[in-house]
């Protein structure tokens, strides 16, 4: 299985992608995850990558391009790209790599949010310092406030939730991420869309049903 999941941040891709991966035993792979996780590490990846990810830019296109492909692509069989590609550019390094190993993606599920909404689940992120899960004051709360529920570990408010970050990257979402949209419709029956203002757990129940059809 190699997916695709695409949507404006906030859409809760992240979350999806992390919960579809543990029902079907795939690879969840988030380049925010794998940055961040670098940052924390002090890794030279991380040194290089870390202005950008505290001001909500992107990070280059071939930069993050090398990363998937010797950290996921090379590696596994069957996976969840969450927030990869995230331009035209990088959606065409990944046919790319695609390719060259005789493979292609089985679809792409787009995880559709009005700007609005967005804003406002964007504004209230929380991450843990220990194992990077994400949650939210008011949408995904955890079960005693700040503290994982996962690994006990101390919840921050994540670096790039403040209103101005958050405008940036919302802008920068609409100018590069948003065209990827009509380029995967336009490759025959990729695209499947989600209505990503459900309840979280009405979005997990639409996109298995949306999964399930797409490897029939
Ligand atoms: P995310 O957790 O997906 O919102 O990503 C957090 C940050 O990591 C983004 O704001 C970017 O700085 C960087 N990043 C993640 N994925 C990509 C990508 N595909 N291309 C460029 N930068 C990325």
């Amino acid at each position: 299985m190699k997916l695709v999941f695409l949507g404006p941040p906030g859409a809760g891709k992240g979350t999806q992608a992390s919960k579809i991966a543990d029902r079907f035993a795939v690879t969840h792979a988030s380049t925010g995850d794998i940055f961040r996780q670098a940052v924390a590490g002090g890794s030279e990846l991380g040194k290089t990558v870390k202005s950008y990810l505290d001001e909500g830019k992107l990070v280059s296109d071939e930069l993050t391009a090398q990363v998937v492909d010797s950290m996921v692509i090379d590696r596994e069989d069957s996976f969840i790209l969450d927030g990869f590609p995230r331009t035209i550019v990088q959606a065409e390094l990944l046919d790319e790599m695609l390719d060259k190993r005789q493979m292609s993606l089985d679809g792409v599920v787009f995880f559709q949010l009005s700007d609005q909404e967005a804003v406002e689940r964007l504004t209230g992120r929380l991450v843990c310092q220990g194992c990077g899960q994400n949650y939210h004051v008011k949408f995904m709360p955890p079960p005693e406030e700040g503290v994982c529920g996962k690994c006990g570990g101390d919840l921050i408010v994540r670096s790039d939730s403040s209103m101005e970050i958050v405008e940036k990257r919302l802008n920068e979402y609409k100018e590069k991420t948003e065209p990827l949209v009509d380029y995967y419709r336009k490759q025959n029956g990729l695209l499947k869309i989600v209505d990503a203002a459900l309840s979280p757990d009405q979005v997990t129940r639409d996109t298995v049903k949306v999964i399930e059809e797409i490897m029939g």
